[in-house]
């Protein structure tokens, strides 16, 4: 720490008497280590330390002085008020001793309290007393000295005195706040140095590329490690200060005037950023370009090159995820609603036609209830892959949830050739899926609404196409149906529809009809399968297609399932009150939930007693998942059910997930042959085959065969040669209401 000498030492400050003069000069020393304090802050010596020194200053030269003093004048007046002047600085240096915390404003009081004590203390008093010491000394009487030593302190004393208690004021008004200045700069420019050193570490070590370029010819001033690296081992190019864009993108033509018109903009409009992707490892670099000024002028362009890559990725998968399906990676219906939107204006502007097709698998929730979820989704994936093999690049496979698809099919062509597309695609899904192990045979529904026949934005055909396939499941499942304004039922969502039924049980709304059974060599009518019918005010009559699994996902089954069972034999008792015969019996379906919920057993036994039917006229009809599900449970209870005399049919057999353990299993006593599997028998020599043995095989497990969905004579005859022993379907007779059902069976008796 450099001292500087803001009061020197003055020739006028000696008193003549040496041991006291020492012992001044380095208070005066001390004095100015206070102003170099106060001045550079709180370099050393600390302010601290300056008081120890006083006070220890004080200590050592008041009693020398005071000894002198009192040699000379003992007691006396003069004596005893330099020594009260010497305790109160003392006292002074002592009170600020016990400070607890020491700042720039109590340096400055005690550099007051200094320069005064010099002038006043020092300069008079102690100067005076030497005087008199040093007449007395050379043999003066007290008094004597006392009045030479007056006439030495003249007007030169007290001008040396005024000078300097104005160096002092001036000192602290001026100068001090000069030095403090000076300072805070020299303090100011070793940060900046430090900040500067810490600032190029940061910016070489950070993997980003920064430089920056001069405004007036976009020469390169400065440049960190990782563009010079870059550079170096990309291209070759050592980077040095004033490189032209040209010089260090000699290796690339083109790119030179690119960053040029980059700095440009940077210059013209301020501070901005771009996105670039990087030539070299596909890196997403957000440039930030910002004008570095200096006294408000613009004197080059800083460029910052952040690595976004990652976040890209992150993007791009977050969009993926946005709009496609997670299960099957499919676009997702909002991806597909914006796929349509493009096919329909590419269609707008060549006069095409666009459709969009709504698929439905049939037996799906079976599927998922009976081999659990795991498989659910495997097949699902299965059915995505099969059907995404038949489009052609201007179409779109989406899954809108569960086990809906939907397909925009860009280049539509003609209704009858929309058609044999679709009739394709339900034929690529009859074929066995094989699935963990399992050989699953589905079959899936599908309504189509094309633009701009049938509406002109997405939503619109989104919701003629659920019409279209809400009708085709209505119909029977397996089938292609296309928008039409006349279709008198109106596909509601799930929600309404959960609602509406709930009510609908309430309000009577449902009804049965029957649909004959047949024996196929007599013709002779057997019975009859109830199938429940929603009566709607709003909807219409509605299909159980459309509400069964809204109403087994409610739990709303199991109340309406034992309305049908007592509906069922009530109606079934009447008939042969109304003289139909005697062994005419109903079938009635009944779900899952029915033996997993509600006390089935004791459903039955009230339905059937309450009506007054012989028990073995009842015949429950269940489907092979049911089995599956929670085999012991529901053998027990159809075990009990068997007891009481009632029958038990495998509904919908050969459907997929066919087990034939079930028949062996379970106590059953008819097996029905689902209709999508008869429907093909006449078509197809192999199915016609497989038919056989299914019959073959229930027959040798004891049971009644029944044919479901036979529509014309010739598959009733291909069942008759293969033995089969019933037949439903709408050959005989589409279902009918109760009394519609009586005639019937009258008329043909
Ligand atoms: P399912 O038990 O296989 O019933 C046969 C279905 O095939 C009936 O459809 C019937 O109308 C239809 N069908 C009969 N013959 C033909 C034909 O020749 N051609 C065509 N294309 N279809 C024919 P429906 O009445 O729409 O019933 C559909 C399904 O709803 C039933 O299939 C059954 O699984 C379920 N279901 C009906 N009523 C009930 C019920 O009371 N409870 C429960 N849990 N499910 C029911
Ligand atoms: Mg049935
Ligand atoms: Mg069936």
């Amino acid at each position: 720490m450099q001292l500087i000498e803001i009061f020197p030492w003055n020739e006028h400050f000696n008193t003549g008497l040496d041991s006291i003069d020492v012992q001044h000069r380095r208070l005066v020393a001390l004095l100015n280590e206070l102003a170099t304090h106060i001045a550079f802050g709180s370099a050393a010596p600390s302010f601290d330390e300056l008081l120890t020194a006083l006070a220890d200053y004080a200590a050592y030269h008041f009693s020398t002085e005071e000894a002198l003093w009192h040699e000379a004048l003992p007691d006396a007046a003069e004596t005893v008020a330099h020594r009260r002047s010497h305790a109160r600085f003392i006292e002074f240096i002592g009170g600020m001793r016990e400070r607890p915390t020491h700042d720039s404003a109590q340096a400055a009081e005690m550099l007051d309290f200094l320069v005064h004590w010099l002038a006043g203390h020092i300069l008079q008093s102690d100067r005076e007393l030497a005087y008199v010491v040093t007449g007395m000394r050379e043999g003066l009487s007290a008094d004597e000295a006392r009045r030479r030593a007056r006439e030495r302190m003249s007007g030169a004393t007290q001008a040396m005195i005024q000078i300097i208690l104005s160096t002092f004021d001036a000192l602290t008004r001026n100068t001090l706040e000069l030095m403090r200045e000076l300072s805070r700069r020299r303090g100011a420019q070793a940060a900046l140095a430090n900040s500067q050193a810490l600032l190029s570490a940061v910016v070489d070590s950070t993997a980003s590329p920064i430089w920056s370029v001069d405004a007036a010819d976009f020469a390169l001033l400065t440049f960190n490690a990782a563009i010079r690296n870059h550079f170096a081992q990309q291209h070759q190019v050592e980077l040095t200060r004033g490189m032209s864009p040209e010089q260090h993108f000699a290796h690339a033509p083109g790119y030179a005037e690119i960053w040029r018109a980059y700095y440009r903009r940077a210059l013209a409009e301020g501070a901005y950023r771009v996105e670039y992707l990087t030539a070299y490892g596909g890196q997403t670099l957000q440039l930030h370009f910002n004008p570095i000024r200096r006294d408000g002028v613009v004197v080059g362009v800083a460029i910052f090159g952040e690595d976004i890559s990652a976040r890209k990725a992150a993007e791009s998968q977050a969009r993926f995820l946005a709009l496609h399906d997670a299960l099957t990676r499919l676009p997702n219906r909002e991806l597909v609603a914006e796929r349509f939107t493009v096919a329909s204006s590419l269609a707008v502007r060549d006069g095409g036609r666009v459709a969009l097709l709504a698929l439905d698998l049939d037996q799906f929730k079976a599927v998922n209830d009976a081999l659990g979820h795991r498989t659910g989704d495997a097949l699902l994936r299965a059915v995505a892959t099969r059907l995404q093999s038949l489009l052609g690049a201007e179409d779109t496979l989406g899954r809108s949830g569960g086990d809906d698809f939907l397909l925009v099919l860009g280049n539509a062509g003609s209704t009858e050739r929309l058609a044999e597309r679709a009739g394709t695609m339900l034929e690529a899904l009859r074929a066995p899926f094989d699935v963990d192990g399992h050989a699953l045979r589905i079959s899936a529904s599908i309504g189509v609404a094309v633009y701009p026949d049938d509406g002109a934005d997405f939503d619109t055909l989104l919701r003629q196409a659920d019409t279209a396939l809400f009708v085709a499941k209505s119909a029977g499942r397996d089938d292609v149906r296309f928008f039409d304004a006349a279709f008198n039922v109106v596909a509601v969502d799930a929600l309404a529809l959960r609602a509406d039924l709930a009510l609908a049980l309430q309000r009577g709304e449902f009804e049965l009809h029957y649909q004959p059974q047949v024996d196929l060599g007599s013709g002779a009518v057997l019975g009859a399968e109830a199938l429940l019918r929603w009566r709607s005010p709003q909807r219409g009559l509605v299909a159980p297609g459309c509400f069964i699994s809204v109403a087994e996902d409610s739990g709303l089954i199991v109340p309406i399932g034992s309305w049908v069972l007592q509906q069922a034999c009530r109606e079934a008792a009447a008939w042969r009150a109304a003289g139909l015969g005697h062994a005419l019996s109903v079938g009635v379906n009944l779900s899952a939930l029915q033996f997993r919920r509600g006390d089935l057993l004791a459903t039955v036994v009230d339905a059937v007693h309450g009506a007054g039917l012989d028990p073995h006229r009842l015949e429950l009809e269940l489907t092979e998942s049911l089995l599956l599900e929670d085999a012991e449970q529901v053998r027990e209870s159809m075990r009990q059910l068997k007891r009481l005399g009632v029958r038990f049919a495998l509904d919908d057999f050969g459907t997929g997930y066919s087990n034939l353990s079930s028949l062996q299993r379970f106590p059953l006593d008819r097996l029905k042959i689902d209709q999508s599997f008869v429907r093909h028998i006449g078509r197809d020599a192999a199915e016609a085959q497989i038919a056989r043995s299914i019959i073959d095989i229930g027959h040798a497990r004891g049971l009644q065969v029944i044919a479901e969905g036979i529509e014309d004579e010739a598959t009733a005859e291909l069942l008759r040669g293969a033995h089969c022993d019933q037949a439903q379907g709408y050959l005989f007779s589409r279902p009918l209401p109760a009394g519609a059902f009586a005639d019937w069976v009258r008329a043909r008796s």
